[in-house]
């Protein structure tokens, strides 16, 4: 690890999930989640602080047919946890949106509400491609669920009154993409991904449509971010704070999504505070423990190092001042000053961003 050449990798794209309240955010992840469990490989998914990683391998298990795995050489999908698009709008990186792709989810009957709106005016504003999760088809009267499938199979097995009340509701959903600036289509009509918003009507209490759901994910990050996906793992670590909180044994911490190069323990960072950037050195770098040994043991593990993407608890002195959505940058071979130079522009451009609202 102290080798310092240029080592380009892949690395995960990061996505987050938003949408008005209500419709279906918190299912979604959490059933993303659910059935990569299930799908029984040990490793499934991996949980980080603030988000869970989704390796390929898992989603090609649950995609079935829809996806060749050879296809892809991106590792996965690290899905931030926290859902909710003001979340979003804080979470920035270098500038742009840190998530890499976003779902927005719209509730299939409700249709577009102000806050899907607000999201979209989000969406747009930071450049963030998106697909939309269209939500609850099982709610459609006389759904016949079909659990985990592909959305197609699933359309197959309704009734010909079934099917074409969703249809309306979808194509509603579509008017209202097109009224809000978006060309959008059924996912499976949608010939480019640059033109077109692609549709996927899914159910998050079934998980129809799932599978679709990650396998255009996949889809959308390979044909359209594997050059921004490239980094050097070695490279001073960049990320995002998710989070300030208090720990006990370890004061004020931040919840962190790291999204370039690599951090380590004892490293000395730059953080974005209240007042001026944090000058600081870590003192732990910490992860959930596996499930299994939750009881036993304390909540989190210290690991060495953890690289992009990935979500950890950086535990540090004087930290109490840290802010949501603030950058941290490892200061490595550079000096503190430039790294302090470089904060402090980053949180400007934010305010300039938030003073705009
Ligand atoms: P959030 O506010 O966007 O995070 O929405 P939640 O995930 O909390 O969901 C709001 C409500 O809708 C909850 O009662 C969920 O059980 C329900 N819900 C979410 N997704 C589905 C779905 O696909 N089908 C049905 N029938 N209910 C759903």
């Amino acid at each position: 690890m102290t080798d310092h050449t240029h080592a380009d990798t892949l690395r995960t794209p990061i996505v987050a999930v938003l949408g008005h309240v209500d419709h279906g955010k918190t299912s979604l992840l959490d059933t993303i989640r659910g059935s990569a469990v299930s799908e029984g490989e040990a490793g499934a998914i991996t949980q980080h602080i603030g988000a869970t990683d989704i390796p390929l391998d898992t989603i090609s298990g649950m995609a079935g047919e829809l996806i060749d795995p050879s296809d892809f050489d991106l590792p996965g999908l690290l899905f931030i946890d926290t859902p909710g698009h003001h979340s979003f709008s804080t979470l920035r990186a270098r500038g742009g949106a840190l998530a890499d792709i976003a779902v927005l989810v719209v509730d299939v009957n409700d249709g577009f509400q102000p806050q899907t709106e607000e999201a979209i005016d989000i969406l747009r504003r930071t450049g963030t491609p998106f697909v939309v999760a269209a939500n609850k088809v099982d709610t459609t009267p006389g759904w016949n669920p079909q659990d985990g499938e592909p959305i197609q199979k699933s359309m197959d097995a309704q009734s010909e009154r079934a099917k074409s009340m969703l249809d309306e509701n979808l194509y509603e959903i579509i008017g209202q993409l097109s009224d809000a600036g978006f060309s959008a289509d059924l996912y499976w009509r949608v010939q480019d991904f640059q033109k077109n918003i692609g549709v996927v009507p899914l159910s998050a209490l079934t998980a129809e449509g799932v599978p679709d759901l990650l396998t255009v994910l996949m889809g959308l990050s390979q044909r359209f971010m594997k050059e921004e996906m490239a980094i050097d793992v070695t490279g001073p670590g960049e990320g995002t704070v998710l989070e300030v909180k208090d720990e006990r044994g370890f004061g004020a911490t931040v919840d962190t999504v790291v999204y370039d190069g690599v951090i380590r323990n004892g490293d000395t960072v730059v953080v974005g505070g209240q007042n001026e950037p944090i000058v600081t050195e870590i003192r732990a770098l910490l992860r959930p423990r596996p499930l299994a040994e939750i009881r036993t043991e304390k909540q989190f593990e210290k690991v060495g190092e953890i690289g992009a993407a990935a979500g950890v608890k950086i535990a540090a002195p004087d930290l109490d001042d840290a802010m949501a959505g603030a950058p941290v940058r490892v200061v490595r071979d550079r000096t503190v000053d430039q790294v302090v130079e470089e904060v402090k522009a980053e949180l400007a451009e934010i305010e300039v961003e938030t003073s705009e609202n």
